[in-house]
This record gives structure tokens, sequence and C-alpha cells, in this order.
């Protein structure tokens, strides 16, 4: 076992929550379960306060519709994949409206995101999804994100809310991740089939070992083999745990069926908690500095060298000239007076906008380019430090010169 400490609810500066559908939607009338609902609003509220940021990711638009629209299922109530995404485009009105009403009795806005996983993967849309996620939250509003199940096909789906979830919290630096569910954690068999299943309330790192004790059972898959409620069963929020432990944010799997779970959590209530990988933050700065191939470089000045070693941003104030032809969101190395290739990162801007903006300050953009982008060329979450993190993954490719 690693000596490392567990985590506390609430100790987080960001925290994701994963909401499945059987929290807020009764599976019987296809209700929301709105004291639930309410009651989860004030649990996010009283985290807010304390200067916790929250985003939550729920589930339930299908749960919340399959009966309006008259949708009975197969065998074990699953719906063809055509009726989970007619479905999802009824729910999701209603689950907006609820989380809307059920956040502003507490004062806080919420804002509907529908994400696909090109979303979270392919770097301009990350860029995207982020920047506004972070807008959002910097506002103050409360983002309540689901997949964009109407429209997603299987390539473009993450296909549960668990996996959802965790690179949602991966994309925004999470601390903590909570999935709630119906079970308080994960059991070293399935506790409804085997007596002496026992509870494990702290998992170090996702072994084979601890992967078999998830067994099959309820194992998640696409929405069109969705049951009633939601789709993810104890594999899929293992599969969830991976992605996030590893991108440096521990994952807490909890019961929510009661009211108010995340203050019961805080206040010491049973979950399985898996710590975040050592080193886990620093992933994707790795794969930024190791694993892209460059398409351009960035020249810059000395005082853009200095502002980047102190770990700030690359503003186009700060470049003085753009070698090579990349997109935006494109891989691109920084490179310092002295020729020194110093940095890598994820350019906001294409080759074309970059050499328009270089040198200017960045109240300038949008006169420049008639548009408003961002202000940061490179920001800082997409830089890697070269010297300090290559190594590890090799130097990633050839530069144009
Ligand atoms: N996105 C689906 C819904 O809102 C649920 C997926 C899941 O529960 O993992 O109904």
């Amino acid at each position: 076992m690693s000596a490392a400490r567990v985590p506390v609810l609430g100790e987080a500066r960001r925290l994701v929550v994963k909401i499945g559908s059987a929290l807020v939607a009764d599976g019987a009338s296809g209700r929301v379960r709105t004291a639930w609902l309410d009651a989860m609003a004030g649990d996010i509220a009283g985290l807010r306060v304390r200067g916790i940021e929250v985003i939550a990711v729920s589930s339930g638009a299908i749960a919340l519709a399959r009966r309006t629209l008259g949708f009975r299922g197969g065998s074990r109530g699953r719906l063809r994949l055509e009726e989970s995404q007619a479905a999802a485009a009824v729910g999701q009105i209603r689950l907006a409206q609820a989380w809307s009403e059920a956040l502003s009795a507490h004062r806080l806005v919420a804002a509907q995101l529908l994400l696909t996983l090109g979303d979270t993967e392919d770097r301009r849309r990350y860029l995207n999804a982020r920047a506004t996620l972070a807008t959002l939250i910097k506002a103050g509003a409360v983002p309540v994100i689901n997949e964009n199940d109407s429209v997603a096909t299987s390539e473009i789906r993450i296909g549960d809310n668990d996996r959802l979830a965790a690179r949602v919290a991966a994309m925004m630096g999470a601390d903590q991740l909570v999935l709630l569910t119906d079970i308080d954690g994960l059991y070293t068999a399935d506790p409804r089939k085997v007596g002496e299943a026992a509870h494990v309330p702290v998992v170090p790192a996702i072994t084979p070992a601890i992967v078999a004790m998830a067994g099959g059972a309820m194992a998640g898959g696409a929405i069109a083999g969705e049951a009633a409620s939601g789709v993810g069963g104890m594999r899929t929020k293992l599969a969830a745990a991976r992605i996030a432990t590893g991108a440096g944010c521990a994952v807490a799997i909890a019961r929510g069926t009661e009211p108010a779970p995340l203050r019961a959590l805080e206040a010491g209530g049973p979950c399985t908690w898996f710590l975040a990988v050592p080193e886990g933050a620093q992933a994707r700065k790795r794969w930024i500095a190791g694993g892209l191939a460059p398409l351009g470089a960035l020249v810059v000045d000395a005082g853009a060298v200095k502002a980047l070693r102190a770990g700030g941003s690359l503003l186009p104030a700060g470049v003085r000239a753009v070698i090579g032809e990349f997109g935006r969101g494109d891989p691109v190395v920084v490179r310092g007076p002295d020729g020194e290739d110093f940095a890598k990162g994820l350019s906001a801007y294409g080759a074309e906008d970059a050499r328009r903006i270089a040198g200017h300050r960045s109240a300038e953009i949008a006169d420049i380019l008639g548009w408003r982008g961002r202000d940061e060329m490179v920001h800082r979450d997409d830089l890697a430090l070269v010297g300090a993190l290559a190594g590890a993954s090799g130097a990633g490719g050839k530069v144009p010169e």
C-alpha cells in the first residue's frame, strides 16, 4: 500500500461530480427527482461558498423522456439507438430546466454543455470546450454537462457519462472527481451475489486485481444498450477512474441515492477513493513536450522567455517570428532569441493569424483579425518547458527551420 494520503472531499480546488440517471430521474414515473436535485444544488452551493469550483456531469436525459415518447424498450428495457437519441432530444430540455431551477434556488446559474468525444480529444475543439468552461466557471456559473446523445454516432460517442466526466476532469485539470451511483464504492466481489464481499476504501493504483473485482457486473456499453436508467457499471467507473487518476485527479465512487450525498461524503461517509497517479497532472505536459511532433516554431523575445520560464503564458506581443504552417491547436516549439527550442505548446492561432498578430498587444487582436480571439498565443496550460519535461518520451519530431 502506498503511503499517499487519502483525499478528503472538499479539499479540491476544482471538483467534477457525475450524477447518474437513476439519481436525477425516477425510474417508474420518468419524472425529475426534484427534492434530490434541490439538495444536490445545495451541496454544490455549499462547496462554491468555500471557493471550490464545481462542474456537474449529469445523465438523465433519456430516462426523463422515454415514457413520454412511448418507448418501452426490448429485453431489460433496452431502447434502440435511434430511440435513445430521440428520447435524449426531449429529455435534455427537461434535464437542463430541472438543473437550472434547482441551482437558481441557491442563487447559482446553470450552464448547459453538450459534448461529444471529439470535443475532449480533437485539439482544436478541446481548446474551445475548455476555454468556454473556464469562462463559465470564472463568471460564477455551474456547468452542467451531458453527452450530445442525439447527434453522436458511434465514432463520436464517449458512450457513458462516467468516462465523459473523467475526460472533463482531465481536460479542466480538476483535482477531484466524484462518481455518484447506487453503491458506496468498490467491493472485492459483487456484494449482491457474494456475501463476504468486502468494501474497498482506498485504491492506490488500478491493478489487474482491482479490475477483476469490478467483474462483469453491469458492464456499460453504448447508449443503444441502455436499460431504464444509466449505462455505467463498475467497469466503466474503473475506466473513468483510470482516465482521471492518470491526469492527476483523485476519484471517489460513492452512493448518491440519499439526498445531499456530497455533504455526506465530506462528513466521512463511505466511498472508494482512487488516488491520483503521482505526476499525473504533468502527464498532459509530458504529452505536449514529448508526444507530439511540432509543426512550426514561434520565435520569441527575451522577455517572453523569462515569462514562460516563470510559468506564464505566451502572449502575441512576445512573438517575433512565426515559422512553418500549422493550424489552430497544433503543436509548435517556442524558440528563444538564441535559437534554443526551450518549450513546446499548442498554438491558439493558426500560422497565418499568428503572423498577423505577432508583436502586437492582445487588445489589438480583434482589430487586426476582425474577430476576438484568445489573449494568449499559447496558454500556460498548453505549454511545457522542454528541458524540464523531455527525456521521458523523446524529443517528438523535427522542427522546421
Ligand atoms: N447521456 C445519457 C443520458 O443523459 C446517459 C449516459 C450515462 O448514464 O452514462 O441519459
